[in-house]
């Protein structure tokens, strides 16, 4: 075992290291989470070794000194970093520390009333302002002295020139967080690959480069933005509480988030921390904690600072859901229609509490527009509930070694040279008899939202095809008649049997709109299926529609209209069709017309994310049965958008466009009718 001071050493030596190349260069070399290891190592050798701390050390400092290209901005008032607390129980701990320390200096009364605000995960800057006037703006640098960046932030358009005050103080320095919405990161990131440029591990250096440019014109390129929390030092201005705080900087015209809560004690701000963790993934801005603050600013005063940190504040960090691993191999799958899926096999690592090691990569147009090559060590990200993505490689630690990757010029199953049709960026194997497309249709068809057979998931379906019972979706239900071969198949005992040929009689009551989903037409999901079995209430009515009939549906274009003739037009898959029809499945719609009032009558929704008490699909249909239309796609068209944990680009989207977003409560209540549709100016 290496002991200190050894130890202290070459921590301090990593760390700084490693503080250079994230703050001044904006390019971090290992993960934050081995950042933060590093520096609790030390902070723990440190306490145990008191004798042993120097002021130099990073546990006394803040950030990394400033490059020399900007011009030195010395603050009013020093810009420290926080103390951060993981979990309900350091944030208590860090709470009675600041008692004590308070106590300590005459303030009897126990600190109850606290801030919590967004952790944004952007880099700090000081905005000062005389007489109202922008007059410099400067990175937290060291947090003594930082870098002029005042010509970049005057690109910002939240950013006023002037404070929208009539008497506005003296001189004031305004602190906050600049930050790169997500969807503009994703662009900026994907037009830099595209340029054959390196791209950025995340939003934060992503933002942080763009703010540290020599030319002013490249930030203007940029899609920054700011949050406003602080401020550092003014004449003539004389808050109470940070919250007094925030409103004054609103009145002034900066951006402060509309959603910052004041909190009775210790447990309700780690309550409204927890609820920003589970917010997290809904926003458009990444953020890495939520900052709880003691709202009594001359009780912040009287609390003072440690070294690096006031004693009044505290970062409540999240679980991380981003890390870098090593891409070790593209594979490809064949999908249902035949569609080449590559995925991402990658060395496990811990993302947020999951482990994860395989991870989708669309098509091959997106793995060359990320210019992920097989070798790289790239970023992964989960966000809330959803898959792991592949954000970007880390062009700057290849070594020559890595391997471009190219689409394999025949289908990975059976063989057949696969093909790309026009206007499409998905590649295909053109083989309708290939296996591995014949087994996804099967499996596609018994699914949840299909048919919904319980019993036949995919290992089952592999198992039945392979020995010949099941080689078509109709097969599945001439099962019943020979069972007696389902029993003598290795692993099938009498009860599984019983129970799978239950569920597939049972099946057979699915309604028509089911049908037209389960036989897997391309481009119909779900909602499309429902919306054209409004319109085509049978399957005679299909086979005799036209293109303009099939149009009346909700969210059938002329792609998916080409998609149901051409499927009508292969006789094997008419056959198919009659054959379900004997087995007897519903070929029409049966039950009560659809509602025609309904609370959402007229309306266009779109559900996404994860809702509580109910699936997606649930959460469909009762759209569809309060009389709206469930869509999959926002767009102007778009009455309102129902959001959950977990929402993306659907969300941002929305916010683009201004449509109103509700969520699992607000849903509820429209559908009970004690809430009025949103309107877009709720927005
Ligand atoms: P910090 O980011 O944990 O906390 C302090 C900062 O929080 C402030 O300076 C401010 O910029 C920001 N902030 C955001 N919202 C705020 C709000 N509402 N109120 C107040 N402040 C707010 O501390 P730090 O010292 O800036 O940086 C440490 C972080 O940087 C760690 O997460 C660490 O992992 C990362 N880091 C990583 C590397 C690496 O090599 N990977 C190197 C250095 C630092």
């Amino acid at each position: 075992m290496t002991v200190p001071p050894d130890r202290i050493e070459e921590l301090r030596t990593l760390i700084t290291q490693a503080s250079v190349d994230y703050y001044v260069h904006d390019r971090p070399t290992v993960d934050d989470v081995v950042y933060d290891g590093w520096v609790r190592e030390l902070e723990a050798l440190e306490a145990e070794h008191p004798e042993l701390v120097t002021p130099d050390s990073p546990t006394q400092r803040v950030g990394a000194p400033v490059a020399t290209q900007f011009s030195p901005v010395i603050h009013r008032e020093a810009m420290l970093s926080l103390a951060n607390a993981r979990g309900a129980e350091e944030l208590v701990e860090w709470h009675r520390r600041l008692r004590d320390a308070l106590r300590t200096a005459g303030h009897d009364e126990a600190p109850d009333r606290f801030v919590v605000e967004p952790k944004i995960d952007g880099l700090a800057i000081s905005l000062t302002y005389e007489q109202g006037r922008f007059v410099r703006g400067a990175t937290r640098g060291d947090g003594t002295v930082g870098e002029d960046v005042t010509q970049n932030l005057r690109t910002i358009g939240v950013i006023p020139a002037r404070l929208a005050l009539d008497d506005p103080p003296p001189v004031v320095e305004i602190r906050g967080e600049v930050y790169l919405p997500l969807a503009a990161f994703a662009d900026f990131n994907a037009s830099r690959a595209a340029a054959g440029l390196a791209t950025f591990a995340n939003p934060r250096n992503a933002a942080a480069g763009s703010l540290r440019q020599i030319d002013p014109r490249v930030t203007a390129e940029r899609p920054l933005s700011m949050w406003a929390y602080g401020v550092g030092g003014a004449d003539g201005l004389a808050p109470e509480t940070q919250l007094e705080l925030l409103d004054w900087l609103r009145t002034a015209g900066l951006p402060v988030n509309g959603d910052i809560a004041l909190c009775t004690g210790i447990e309700e701000a780690a309550a409204a921390c927890a609820r920003w963790e589970e917010r997290r993934a809904e926003l458009d801005f990444d953020i890495d904690g939520a900052v709880v603050k003691l709202n009594d600013l001359a009780a912040q005063t009287a609390a003072g600072a440690v070294a690096r940190a006031p004693r009044w504040a505290v970062a409540y960090k999240f679980a991380p859901t981003t890390a870098t691993t090593y891409l070790r191999e593209i594979r490809v799958n064949v999908g249902r229609t035949g569609a080449l899926i590559p995925f991402a096999v990658m060395d496990p690592v811990d993302v947020g509490g999951v482990t994860v090691s395989r991870a989708t990569l669309h098509n091959h147009e997106d793995i060359a527009r990320k210019d992920l090559r097989v070798g790289d060590r790239v970023v992964i990200q989960r966000a809330g509930d959803v898959i792991p993505q592949v954000v970007a490689p880390l062009t700057q630690d290849r070594d020559g070694s890595e391997v471009p990757f190219a689409m394999p010029e025949r289908c990975p199953v059976c063989g057949t040279p696969v093909v790309q049709p026009d206007g499409e960026v998905q590649m295909r194997c053109p083989n309708r008899s290939c296996p591995e497309q014949i087994v996804q249709s099967i499996e596609h068809f018994a699914s949840r939202g299909a048919m919904d057979i319980e019993g036949l998931g995919a290992k089952t379906v592999v198992r039945l095809f392979e020995v010949g019972l099941v080689r078509d979706v109709a097969d599945i239900y001439g099962l019943a008649a020979r069972r007696d071969e389902l029993l003598a198949l290795e692993g099938f005992k009498e009860t599984s049997v019983n129970n799978l040929l239950e569920a597939i009689r049972a099946s057979a009551a699915q309604p028509w709109s089911r049908v037209l989903y389960a036989v897997g037409i391309r481009h119909v999901g779900e909602v499309t299926a429902q919306a054209l079995a409004d319109v085509v209430p049978s399957l005679e009515e299909l086979l005799e529609a036209g293109p303009e009939q099939l149009a009346d549906a909700d969210g059938v274009g002329p792609v998916v209209a080409a998609s149901v003739r051409e499927y009508l037009g292969s006789e094997a898959n008419l056959r198919t069709l009659e054959r379900l029809r004997q087995a007897g499945l519903h070929m029409r719609h049966e039950g009560p017309p659809r509602p025609a009032g309904g609370p959402l009558a007229g309306c266009s929704v779109v559900v996404t994310g994860a809702l509580e008490g109910m699936t997606r699909d649930e959460a469909r249909q009762a759209v569809v049965h309060a009389g709206g239309t469930a869509t999959d796609s926002v767009s102007k068209n778009t009455t309102f958008v129902v959001a959950g944990p977990g929402a993306g680009s659907k969300l941002a989207k929305a916010h683009k466009l201004g449509i109103p977003v509700v969520d699992r409560d607000g849903f509820g209540a429209i559908l009970a009718g004690t809430r009025p549709v949103p309107e877009p100016a709720d927005a």
